[in-house]
Order: C-alpha cells, then sequence, then structure tokens
C-alpha cells in the first residue's frame, strides 16, 4: 500500500528533521498514515452514515440524493477548504489529493495555508457537520423510526468519542475545532515544523 501513503521513513514537508528515528513526537502524534489508520477511521465513521441512509431509503430511495450530494460536496470540497486546508499534510507536494486517514482522495484545490481556522471557517465547518447528521435525523422523526433512530445517535456518539480518544488527539492539524493534543505535544511539533509554528505566533501576536 506505499503508494497509496506518504513514505512513513520520511518527514512531512513542512518538517525540517532529516529523520523520524528518536523523534519524540512520533509516538504522540499522527505525522504519517496508512491503511490500518484508513480502515479504522472507516470502520468508526461509516455506521451512522449506513444506518442514516437505511432510514433515509425506507422513506423513499430518491431522497438519497440530495444527502449523498450534501456529503460528497462537503467532505470533497467544504471541508477541504475550510479545515483540510490549514492541516501540515495537506502541505505535502506532489500530490493532488490527500492520502490521509479521512477524507482519503479528497481533491487539494487550494493553496496549504498554515495557522488556525477563522471565525467563518468555523461556522462553515460545524454547519456542513450539523446539516449531514440533521437531514437522517429528520426522517427518523417524521417517520417514527424510533429503533433505527436510538441506533443512529448510540453509533453517532461512538463515532464522536472514538473519534476524540483515537484521531483528534494524535491529529497534526491544530487548526480544527475539534483537535485534541496536549500543549506540550503540539509545542514539539512546533519546533520540528517552523513554517506551522510561524503561521501560529503570527495569528497570535494579531
Ligand atoms: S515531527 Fe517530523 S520528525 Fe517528528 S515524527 Fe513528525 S515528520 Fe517525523
Ligand atoms: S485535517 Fe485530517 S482529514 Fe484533513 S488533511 Fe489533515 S489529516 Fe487529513
Amino acid at each position: 500500500m506505499s503508494d497509496l501513503f506518504l513514505s512513513p521513513s520520511n518527514p512531512i514537508f513542512t518538517c525540517t528533521a532529516s529523520t523520524c528515528t528518536d523523534c519524540p513526537v512520533q509516538d504522540r502524534l499522527q505525522c504519517h498514515f496508512g491503511g490500518r489508520e484508513l480502515v479504522r477511521f472507516l470502520l468508526i465513521a461509516l455506521p451512522p452514515f449506513i444506518l442514516g441512509g437505511i432510514g433515509i431509503a425506507r422513506v423513499s430511495a430518491w431522497h438519497l440524493i440530495p444527502w449523498l450530494a450534501l456529503i460528497l460536496s462537503y467532505f470533497g470540497l467544504v471541508e477541504i477548504r475550510v479545515m483540510c486546508s490549514h492541516c501540515p499534510h495537506y502541505a505535502e507536494p506532489g500530490t493532488s489529493s490527500l492520502k490521509c486517514w479521512a477524507n482519503y482522495g479528497s481533491p487539494k484545490l487550494w493553496k496549504y495555508r498554515p495557522g488556525p481556522m477563522s471565525m467563518g471557517e468555523r461556522i462553515v465547518f460545524f454547519a456542513g457537520l450539523v446539516l449531514i447528521a440533521g437531514y437522517p435525523l429528520a426522517f427518523f422523526l417524521i417517520d417514527a423510526q424510533w429503533l433505527l433512530l436510538a441506533v443512529f445517535a448510540f453509533t453517532t456518539t461512538g463515532m464522536g468519542m472514538l473519534m476524540a480518544t483515537h484521531m483528534c488527539n494524535r491529529c497534526m492539524n491544530f487548526a480544527c475545532p475539534l483537535n485534541n493534543v496536549e500543549q506540550s505535544v503540539r509545542d514539539e511539533f512546533f519546533a520540528h515544523n517552523p513554517i506551522v509554528a510561524e503561521a501560529w505566533a503570527k495569528e497570535k501576536r494579531q
């Protein structure tokens, strides 16, 4: 799977280290991704989407079309612009699409923008998530699909908790509002990634 992902033996583009060996960050932050991380993400994220799709299709399969269009445009374009374009993984040259654990394959249409997200970007980020979760929720409620609603709520909560404990606490995109990497780990990453550190410092100075 090596050509499907960036080489794990080379530091990422923004990093000035010559090797990842002995880097204190590597056990606490996900600088590289592989098939294992991608499969784990899909196992965590897919159940609520499948359940949501079943709930919508039980009313009418035609109603799946706007929801799928929303999902594809959000995770394929909108979220990439407002959130992923701030991620050090996005800065990687020579790739026209993301090769990470989430949003794999989404196109990189914009330039890398290190540093925090703006308030407008945060609003768009959360609004998209609310719309995507709210659409199937409306079908569960209108069609009184209470059991499916309960399982959907359970898997959505589980997805949030598992992502928080297995991904967001190790994600190198500190700009994401859901990122919960410790400050000490961020500081170690900044020490290796001066472009990223400078962008965050500049934002603090303003
Ligand atoms: S910070 Fe740099 S050296 Fe350390 S693990 Fe990440 S890419 Fe490798
Ligand atoms: S923020 Fe997450 S999904 Fe987006 S490019 Fe970075 S690692 Fe990938």
